[in-house]
């Protein structure tokens, strides 16, 4: 995917420094090879390399579609260790999430929120990667909240208001919905789950429990599982 920025007249674009290196070290790209290309946020289609050197490439370009269409859910996430939120990062553009929330909890370690991913370079790669490897352009919007209890209670109630509001809890007795139509927002917990006080809350803000089955699983597991089901094709 390039930015905007990067093109030149209508149908050109430069790109230069890592995204070069990939090119031809992962594609073994030389001139005259055909690629599949988007601008991020626009339109997909073919790009032809006209030149690669060490420092930059010239592609012509044709865009002649659009993206997927988008899983019209907001993701409120706990944020969870730098190593699992690299991974969740590139999973939640992947299904295409519109918004996700990364939210404190009591049992978030404070230590995450100094985390270098959660700049805005690091969150934006890591979406591109995840958007690039599920043919979109559009990346998710990322907002973070480093406190939980304004965030439940001044901002939350309006977000679940014309949603269907979920909150991922083992043991609820209501499951996840399949391929529920309309707009969704799920919440989902840290490692050792939300506190009781944090589900009072979450619930009071209109988020109804739900259960991904009898097993206990990852946070990280829980996403991929919830994503899929919530965003998979009715029948
Ligand atoms: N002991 C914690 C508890 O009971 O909440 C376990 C937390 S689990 C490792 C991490 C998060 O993944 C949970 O907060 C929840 O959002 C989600 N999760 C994991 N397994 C689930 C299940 N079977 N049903 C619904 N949500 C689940």
């Amino acid at each position: 995917l390039f930015a905007g920025s990067e093109r030149e007249g209508t149908d050109r674009v430069r790109i230069r420094g890592r995204r070069v290196r990939h090119l031809r070290e992962v594609f073994g790209a030389a001139p005259g090879h055909a690629l599949p290309v988007g601008e991020i946020g626009g339109r997909l289609g073919r790009g032809t390399l006209l030149s690669l050197d060490g420092a930059e490439a010239l592609l012509k370009v044709t865009l002649e579609r659009d993206p997927p269409p988008r899983l019209p859910l907001v993701l409120v996430l706990a944020l969870p260790r730098p190593k699992m939120l690299r991974r969740l990062l590139r999973a939640v553009a992947e299904f295409g999430v519109s918004e996700l929330i990364l939210v404190n909890s009591e049992r978030v370690e404070k230590s995450f929120w100094q985390s270098e991913l959660l700049s805005d370079q690091a969150l934006h790669d890591y979406l591109l990667a995840g958007a690039e490897q599920a043919r979109d352009t559009r990346l998710p919007a990322v907002a973070l909240r480093r406190r939980f209890r304004p965030f439940a209670e001044d901002e939350l109630p309006a977000l679940c208001r014309g949603r269907r509001a979920l909150v991922a809890h083992p043991g609820a007795a209501k499951p996840c919905p399949a391929s529920p139509a309309g707009p969704l927002l799920i919440a989902i917990g840290p490692e050792a789950g939300f506190n009781d006080f944090e589900i009072g809350l979450l619930q009071a803000a209109g988020c109804t429990p739900v259960s991904l089955g009898t097993r206990t699983l990852r946070a990280e597991t829980a996403l991929v599982a919830a994503l899929g089901r919530l965003g998979a094709p009715a029948e």
